[in-house]
């Protein structure tokens, strides 16, 4: 059997890597589809769409999506674009998260929402379904509930693969702990900002042979020039030193996204790293991140910017299940 961590073939310089000990083979580079909900900002459904080809087109082949991004818009576009070539990507969705207030972990809800995702991204399967966001939702219910009803979806032939996904790395772990799954997917937990990912959540996956998918590289737009969009959790010192990265990697003709991605990617553990993307610029530029050089003593300096901030968590979800 092939070990999870080893990368397993080179197409067009992608690389692939085992989810956990699932069969599926996903680049470690893989497309966040939130921005086609236009959830970052307003995007042109049009480009989205050459954007999801050219990911194709360039060995991209790990997808994620929610019907929450956008409320049901990313799932709809992404469906679309993916209309003659679902076959050849690997394709996860979500359920139990609808609105940013919104949560429904009830086993009837779970089997509604696969019909209703699988209508919209115009497939008769998914290859990875997800609870989302547990952290919100009773982890009980989440337990005893929502992840034995996705388990009678996998045996319906509805979706190949179960994970879960969420911020707070303590409640992943009692439920990945409680309950067999796939894969755990977390986000802003491993970056130039973060390795908690790393040092909690890896080593317990690693005993369970469960994938993980590190999302928000970027750390949902901190790390980027742009900067974060107003609905960001971080509070004002993290988007600080964020710019202030921005402006330090500018100044050495260094593009700060480049640096981030190529950071996350060289992890060997991680089955794929998440962007957010809509543009064909985007994939263009975080597939050639793969290759990007970065100097060590560059790299120190960096660190060094975003060391006072370094490992801030904000709280999310129900108060027990902050951590
Ligand atoms: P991210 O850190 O990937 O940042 C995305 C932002 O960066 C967008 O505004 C995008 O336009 C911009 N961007 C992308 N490439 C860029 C580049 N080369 N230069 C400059 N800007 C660039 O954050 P994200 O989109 O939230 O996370 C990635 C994906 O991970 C999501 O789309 C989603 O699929 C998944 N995710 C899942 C969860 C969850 O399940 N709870 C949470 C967060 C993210």
């Amino acid at each position: 059997m092939k070990n999870q961590t080893e990368d397993s073939q080179v197409r067009s310089g992608m690389k692939y890597r085992l989810l956990g000990r699932t069969p599926l083979e996903i680049s470690i580079v893989g497309f966040g589809a939130s921005p086609l909900g236009d959830v970052f900002r307003t995007t042109d459904p049009s480009e989205g769409r050459l954007a999801v080809h050219r990911a194709i087109d360039e060995g991209i082949n790990f997808f994620d999506v929610s019907p929450y991004y956008g409320v049901t818009l990313a799932e709809e576009r992404l469906g679309q674009a993916l209309d003659g070539r679902r076959k050849e990507i690997i394709l996860a969705t979500k359920c139990g998260r609808y609105g940013s207030d919104e949560f429904d972990f009830s086993a009837k809800r779970v089997v509604q929402s696969i019909d209703e995702s699988l209508k919209r991204l115009r497939t008769d399967y998914v290859d990875l379904f997800q609870a989302h966001d547990v952290e919100f939702g009773d982890v009980q219910q989440v337990i005893d509930e929502t992840i034995p009803a996705m388990c009678r979806l996998q045996e319906q032939g509805k979706v190949r693969f179960i994970g879960i996904t969420g911020y707070p790395l303590k409640t992943l772990i009692k439920i990945a702990e409680a309950v067999p799954v796939d894969s755990i997917l977390t986000y802003c937990r491993y970056n130039l900002l973060m390795n908690d990912m790393d040092t909690i959540l890896m080593p317990v996956a690693q005993k369970h042979g469960i994938g993980v998918i590190n999302a928000s590289g970027l750390h949902m737009g901190i790390l980027t020039e742009r900067g974060a969009p107003d609905w960001h959790p971080a509070p004002p010192a993290v988007r600080n030193a964020g710019r202030h990265a921005a402006a330090f990697c500018r100044k050495e003709g260094v593009d700060l996204s480049q640096v981030a991605l190529r950071y996350c990617f060289d992890h060997p553990l991680v089955a794929s790293t998440l962007v957010g993307m809509s543009t064909r610029t985007h994939v263009m530029k975080n597939i050639q991140a793969l290759d990007h050089q970065v100097n060590p003593e560059f790299l120190i300096e960096l660190h060094s910017i975003l060391a006072p901030v370094y490992n801030y968590v904000w709280p999310s979800g129900r108060p027990e299940n902050y951590g």
